[in-house]
């Protein structure tokens, strides 16, 4: 009789810890982190500083992602299948045929892709394809480095949480349009008293695929911005949904 007294009461709070811990999963649901690929590697910018580092702590701060990071492009296939969003912020060469072909899949399965400023210029004359489908047009010059103005002109939840203008150090893309291109919702305009604006942030209107285009990002004064920050997190969870 002893046992039985000690063994109910052990029972029952077996029983009242389980259906405690089973309501609070469903009250708050643990959030996986999103996964994402990030490419980065070529000319004219530091990639391992700005984005392996900055950027990468930035995403992965609270949870949010978990990033994996690469400048090796024979290295993107092995990642792809476990990716949710693919970070492209590269401007060295994707030159594998499979690798190319894997992009684009990962497209059209309405997966989540950003494109970076490196990643949004006329990279390649060999793969047309990327800037007419996935970036919609492309950059081939930009302002020489110096203060611009970033005025957001509508409401997204891409840019949610960041202010309605705001003006940094970094370059000004040229980014135009491919009228054959899907097209593109602009969200945010870059100019200067010389330059008219041009898109600074926008979503490609793929078919499928949630795409984001940040042309900013040259260096520190982008990517230590509050501002570019709150963008990126904002972009990666948008193109994760
Ligand atoms: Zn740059």
């Amino acid at each position: 009789m002893h046992r039985k007294k000690t063994f109910i009461p052990f029972l029952s709070l077996l029983l009242i810890l389980g259906l405690t811990s089973s309501l609070i999963a469903k009250v708050n649901p643990a959030k996986k982190p999103i996964k994402v690929l990030m490419v980065g590697g070529g000319s004219s910018h530091d990639f391992d500083k700005w984005y392996k580092g900055t950027d990468v702590a930035t995403l992965e701060k609270d949870g949010l992602a978990e990033v994996t990071y690469t400048d090796d492009p024979s290295t993107i296939l092995q990642y792809l299948d476990d990716t949710e969003v693919l970070f492209l912020a590269n401007n060295q060469p994707i030159p594998d045929e499979a690798t190319r072909k894997a992009i684009f899949a990962f497209a059209d399965a309405g997966k989540g892709i950003i494109l970076a400023h490196p990643a949004l210029w006329y990279n390649w004359n060999d793969w047309p394809e990327y800037n007419k489908t996935m970036v919609s047009g492309g950059s081939r010059g930009h302002n020489a480095y110096g203060n611009f103005n970033v005025d957001l002109t509508e409401k997204h939840p891409v840019t949610k949480g960041m202010p309605t203008n705001f003006s940094l150090d970094d370059e000004l893309y040229y980014y135009k349009e491919d009228p054959a291109g899907p097209g593109i919702e602009i969200l945010a305009l870059a100019s200067n008293a010389e330059t008219d604006p041009f898109p600074s942030i926008f979503i490609v209107k793929n078919p499928n695929a949630r795409i984001v285009g940040i042309a900013l990002g040259h260096d520190a004064a982008a990517h230590e911005l509050e501002a570019y920050q709150t963008l990126i997190r904002n972009a990666v969870k948008w193109a994760a949904k």
